[in-house]
Order: C-alpha cells, then sequence, then structure tokens
C-alpha cells in the first residue's frame, strides 16, 4: 500500500519515511500541505499521514479539503500532531481525521494505527467494487426485463413504455406516428407441419427480418404470440403502409417453405394505423386497436398482405 507522508520536519520526515518503508509500505513525502495536495491531484492517494503544524498548508486544512472532494474515493487520514487536548481532537475529528499519531511517535503504537487504516481502505475497495457489480448487474436486470427472450424484440412492457412516450410527444410536438401490427398467416398450420421447435425459430427470423426492415428509431416488439408490433414515430399513414408492405416483403423474400399455404412460403399479414393529429382527443389504445382491425381485414381479404 501506497502512503504520502506529510510533514515540514526534514528530520521527521525522513525518520517517519523510513520506519514506514521498513513495514513494506511505499511512501511518497511531501514538505507540505500545498505539495501534498498537488500529489493528491495527480497520483492516486488512499492513505495520508500528515503533521499538523505546517506553512502554507496545514494538516487540518488539507485534510478539509480532501474530504471536499467527492469525485474521488475514500482517503484514509491520520494526523500526526504534539496537540493532544481534548478541543484539538475534537477540531481533527470535525475535519475528518480518522485518526491521531502523537508525537513523538512511538513505533508500534503506529504501526498498530497503520494497520487499522490499511484494514479499512482494503473493506472500501472491497465495497466500491461489490457496489459496481451490482449496478451493472441491475442495468443488465432494467434491460432484461423489457426484452423477449425468444425474438430479442421489446416485450409488452416495452411496448407499452414506448407507445406511450411516442404519443405523449406527438400530442407536444404536433406530430404523426404509425403503428404496424404484424401476425404470421396460418402458424398454427406451421407448428402442426413443422414443429414448435422450427415455429419458434420462425419467429426469431420473422422478429430479425422485420428489424432489418425499420429505421432506427422505429421499434419492434412482439405483442402476442406470433403478433408483432412496430412503432414508428414521425411517420404518417402512407409512410407506415409503405414500411409494412416492405415488412411484408422482406419475409416473403426470405422464402420459407410452407406447405398449406397457397403459394407454399411462409408469410404475414399486417394491420397499419396512424395518430392524426386534427384528431387530439385520439389515445394510443385506439390507434392500436385501428390498426389490428386493419389487420383483420389483411387476413380477410386473403393474408399476406398490409391494409390501413
Ligand atoms: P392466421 O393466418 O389467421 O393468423 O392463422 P394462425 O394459424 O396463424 O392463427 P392462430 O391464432 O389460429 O394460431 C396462432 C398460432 O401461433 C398458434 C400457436 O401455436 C402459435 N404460437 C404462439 N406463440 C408461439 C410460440 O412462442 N412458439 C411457437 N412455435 N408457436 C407459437
Ligand atoms: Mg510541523
Ligand atoms: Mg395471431
Ligand atoms: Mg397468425
Amino acid at each position: 500500500m501506497r502512503i504520502l507522508v506529510v510533514e515540514d520536519d526534514p528530520v521527521s520526515r525522513k525518520l517517519l519515511q523510513k520506519t514506514l518503508e521498513g513495514w513494506g509500505y511505499e511512501i511518497i513525502t511531501a514538505e507540505n500541505g500545498q505539495k501534498a495536495l498537488e500529489i493528491y491531484e495527480h497520483q492516486n492517494v488512499k492513505f495520508i499521514i500528515a503533521d499538523w503544524m505546517m506553512p502554507e498548508i496545514d494538516g487540518l486544512s488539507l485534510c478539509r479539503l480532501i474530504r471536499s472532494e467527492k469525485n474521488k474515493g475514500y482517503v484514509y487520514f491520520i494526523m500526526l500532531t504534539g496537540k493532544d487536548k481534548k478541543e484539538d481532537v475534537i477540531e481533527g475529528l470535525k475535519a475528518g481525521v480518522d485518526d491521531y499519531v502523537v508525537k513523538p511517535f512511538d513505533r508500534s503504537e503506529l504501526q498498530v494505527r497503520v494497520r487499522a487504516g490499511e484494514r479499512i481502505l482494503t473493506l472500501e475497495k472491497e465495497l466500491t467494487a461489490k457496489n459496481e457489480s451490482l449496478q451493472r448487474l441491475n442495468l443488465k436486470l432494467e434491460e432484461l426485463v423489457r426484452l423477449d427472450t425468444l425474438t430479442g424484440a421489446g416485450n409488452r412492457l416495452s411496448f407499452y413504455e414506448t407507445v406511450e412516450k411516442t404519443h405523449h410527444r406527438a400530442c407536444r410536438y404536433a406530430q404523426f406516428y404509425g403503428i404496424i401490427m404484424c401476425d404470421i398467416d396460418n402458424f398454427k398450420l406451421y407448428n402442426d407441419t413443422y414443429g414448435h421447435l422450427a415455429g419458434d425459430n420462425i419467429l426469431r427470423r420473422v422478429a430479425d427480418s422485420i428489424k432489418r426492415s425499420i429505421r432506427m428509431s422505429d421499434d419492434v416488439f412482439r405483442y402476442g404470440g406470433e403478433e408483432m408490433v412496430i412503432t414508428l414515430p414521425d411517420q404518417d399513414l402512407n409512410s407506415t403502409l409503405t414500411v409494412a408492405e416492405k415488412i411484408r416483403e422482406g419475409i416473403e423474400l426470405l422464402g420459407i417453405e410452407h406447405k398449406g399455404t397457397s403459394n407454399g412460403i411462409l408469410t404475414i399479414s399486417c394491420g397499419v394505423a396512424a395518430f392524426d393529429m386534427e384528431k387530439l382527443e385520439n389515445r394510443w389504445e385506439d390507434i392500436l386497436e385501428d390498426a389490428d382491425k386493419a389487420l383483420y381485414r389483411a387476413k380477410a381479404a386473403g393474408k399476406n398482405r398490409a391494409c390501413s
């Protein structure tokens, strides 16, 4: 462990340095508080043993300045002093001093106090590491709780959060937004023919294909079993319909075999709706319902198509 020794008297400084080095510590020295601060700014200092009475910045002010630095980790601060009156101790504690050693120092007492500081710093380091790993884990959980595990698309919770935000933004800034509902055609038959595992694989491929057909600002979610929903900020009904057609075509072009459909390949149907600023009374639930109705029409009209 590295310790910064701050002492204006050269003889005491040397003695302290030799003593601590003899116990295996790495020592940096400074002859006053000002020099110590410069070292603290530029080097990784976690442990300071400082004299109280020094020119420029004394030990007490040094401790206060170090404690006011919020962005660096904890510094263990031992004050070395001839002042041992109760009022002095209280003043030092108020400034944030962790411990005292009275001058001239007793070797074994100094050693015990330095070891105590070392233990506390080790614990602090472990706690910080644990905290950081918990924070990373929390971020990961936040992400996972909004993801559909099978397809990697957003899940229902994530859809609600996104559509809510998109809707409010559209109302506030007088913008459009579109919603597309997609549903795989004759998917029950696909499962019955090829098995559920193959069906799962199709869901992944469909989600991936949709992701490739949309823009960065659009989002795709798994709404239900084989239904996907896409939110498209800033898009009106016509441009949303164009995207839906592109999505539908993208799936068709995958050319996935599906016996039992009219053209022999797997297809999807899409229902499209968009928020109309002339109808500010509309809620996003109404737009979603419109998209759902349009999807039914696409199915009724023969599937593998997008309707608005
Ligand atoms: P339509 O063209 O009218 O949409 O017919 P469909 O067969 O696709 O629709 P239906 O609602 O009758 O069936 C949906 C099927 O989706 C039934 C169910 O087995 C399947 N499905 C839902 N979730 C999953 C899943 O996670 N994995 C798999 N493999 N299949 C799923
Ligand atoms: Mg001094
Ligand atoms: Mg369905
Ligand atoms: Mg279906």
